[in-house]
């Protein structure tokens, strides 16, 4: 079929509602909320079910047409965008945004792929159940770019991360086929688990159109706390016993360095800070949740900090005696990752390591920076409970944009080393997109890479689903 035949049937199929190649309109989707490179595209395509997108992509498919899948355009890593050439169709879910199904005696609801994760939350809450995943972004992304990323966030340590909240999908394969998978069983042996392919292969494998997801009774008290750690190893001390103490009630441990603190205070005098005269390098955030009514979650967590305090784990620790005392803690947290905009540029990475490295990793990614950049500025954060650190760099003082920027490629060089050195991963939960694909390849072993190619030109024999994203193309 020719490309000119293709597009006119898709404009067609979809209604003027359903379609558009307005700049203004396609302008803000073109590049992702890292500001990675602008892309551009042939058409936006915004189907209202899934029949719709099954005829999109049958008739890309046989006009061969490049399809690039966009959730919230929240990613990190440019997987949602199109590349430069203005050849490919960027297929939005937007519009797909209807809750099929929620039941509160199988704890599952099926909502199709463009709901908003928030909303998708609050709908589970009316019916007085919980949907876990918790994200910065979750007021923008959707459960499908959550799917296509396996999204990690704030709840993994308690509750996993998306692939772990799946018991159904459906999916739309690249030529058009559709697989209703939206299977709502706890137990299911019955051959290969093929959800996990689509989970977690950002775009690359066939839309997501719709998903069954676990619920879970809402947490019935939550307490956080801060805490000022003595160092670096303590705060990995303090999630061990705290998991030991509450029986696995820990639901958040989130790492925030020194460096953080203070560009709070520079860039958002509105906040108050925990600790405004601590000299500590490193401060925890955790937090304890319950579905049980008669948890005293409160005085476990003061057990747990005095425990810590005595084995000098801690230096000054505050627990949140209102639920708007929690929103603050939680409020720095969050400003952690904005005032990093406003500090100017950095090199980002999101990486694992085993729990029981992270300090390691932490130290030896640090002092291997600052031989190779003195100044260099380290703010690693995030995670740290299940091992995920989003370990970002800023520029010394007296340097230029330019030349720092001029160092990126080997400074992600050197954090990805340290990485595997340690067994971690170069990505945790961003994904691989289109900004490292490269990396794929120096840190999975060739069977790894053999394997993956191997499902992807099963699946989809002529790269159309999201080309140049995950998996590089055989030359
Ligand atoms: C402030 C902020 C905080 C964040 N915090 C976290 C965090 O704590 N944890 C975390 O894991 N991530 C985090 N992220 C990253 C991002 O929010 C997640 O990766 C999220 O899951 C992306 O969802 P999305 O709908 O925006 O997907 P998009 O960005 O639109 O797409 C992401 C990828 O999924 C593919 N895709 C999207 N929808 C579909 C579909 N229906 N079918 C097939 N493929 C699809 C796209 O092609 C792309 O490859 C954060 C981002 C921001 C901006």
């Amino acid at each position: 079929m020719k490309k000119e035949s293709a597009i006119k049937q898709i404009k067609e199929t979809l209604g003027p509602q359903g379609w558009s190649n307005d700049p203004d309109i396609m302008a803000p989707l073109l590049t992702d909320s890292e500001g990675g490179p602008q892309g551009n595209a042939l058409i936006l395509a915004c189907p209202a079910n899934t029949e719709e997108v099954s005829t999109v992509l049958q008739l890309c498919h046989q006009a061969n047409i490049p399809v690039v899948p966009q959730g919230g355009n929240t990613g990190c890593c440019g997987g949602a965008i199109p590349n430069q050439t203005g050849t490919e169709v960027l297929l939005s879910l937007r519009r797909m945004n209807r809750i099929r199904d929620l039941d509160s005696t199988d704890y599952t609801l099926t909502a199709e792929a463009g709901c908003i994760l928030h909303d998708l939350k609050h709908a589970a809450e009316e019916a007085n159940r919980f949907f876990p995943l918790s994200l910065g972004a979750e007021g923008s992304c959707q459960i499908g770019g959550n799917l296509a990323t396996n999204a990690g966030g704030i709840n993994v340590l308690n509750y996993g991360n998306t692939r772990d909240l799946v018991l159904g999908l459906e999916v739309v394969l690249p030529d058009g086929t559709l697989w209703n998978g939206l299977r709502r069983l706890r137990k299911d042996n019955s051959g290969y688990d093929l959800k996990h392919l689509f989970i977690g292969s950002e775009g690359t494998l066939g839309i997501i159109t719709a998903v069954t997801l676990k619920l879970f009774p809402l947490p019935h008290t939550s307490v956080t706390s801060c805490c000022a750690l003595s160092n670096l190893e303590s705060g990995l001390s303090l999630l061990a016993i705290a998991r030991e103490y509450s029986g696995d009630q820990v639901n958040s441990f989130e790492l925030l360095p020194r460096i953080a603190m203070e560009m709070i205070a520079k860039h958002r005098n509105d906040l108050r800070l925990p600790f405004p005269s601590d000299e500590a390098q490193w401060y925890v955030l955790m937090e304890l949740n319950s579905s049980r009514k008669n948890d005293d979650l409160a005085a476990l967590t003061e057990t747990i900090l005095e425990e810590a305090f005595t084995k000098n784990m801690i230096t000054n620790a505050i627990i949140a005696q209102s639920e708007q005392q929690r929103n603050q803690l939680w409020s720095i947290r969050e400003a952690a990752v904005e005032v990093q905009k406003s500090e100017g540029y950095s090199v980002s990475h999101d990486v694992a390591v085993p729990v029981s490295k992270v300090a390691e990793l932490i130290k030896l990614t640090c002092e291997r920076a600052s031989e190779l950049l003195p100044g260099i500025r380290p703010y690693p954060f995030g995670h740290v409970g299940d091992g995920n650190i989003h370990f970002n760099f800023f520029k010394p003082d007296d340097m230029t944009d330019i030349d720092f920027k001029g160092l990126t490629s080997k400074i992600h060089t050197l954090v990805y080393e340290t990485v595997n050195e340690l067994n971690g991963s170069i990505s945790a939960e961003h994904g691989i997109g289109r900004a490292k694909t490269d990396e794929l390849e120096i840190y999975r072993s060739a069977i790894e890479i053999s394997l993956m190619k191997a499902v992807k030109e099963t699946i989809d024999p002529s790269y159309l689903m999201n080309p140049g994203k995950v998996i590089n193309q055989k030359t």
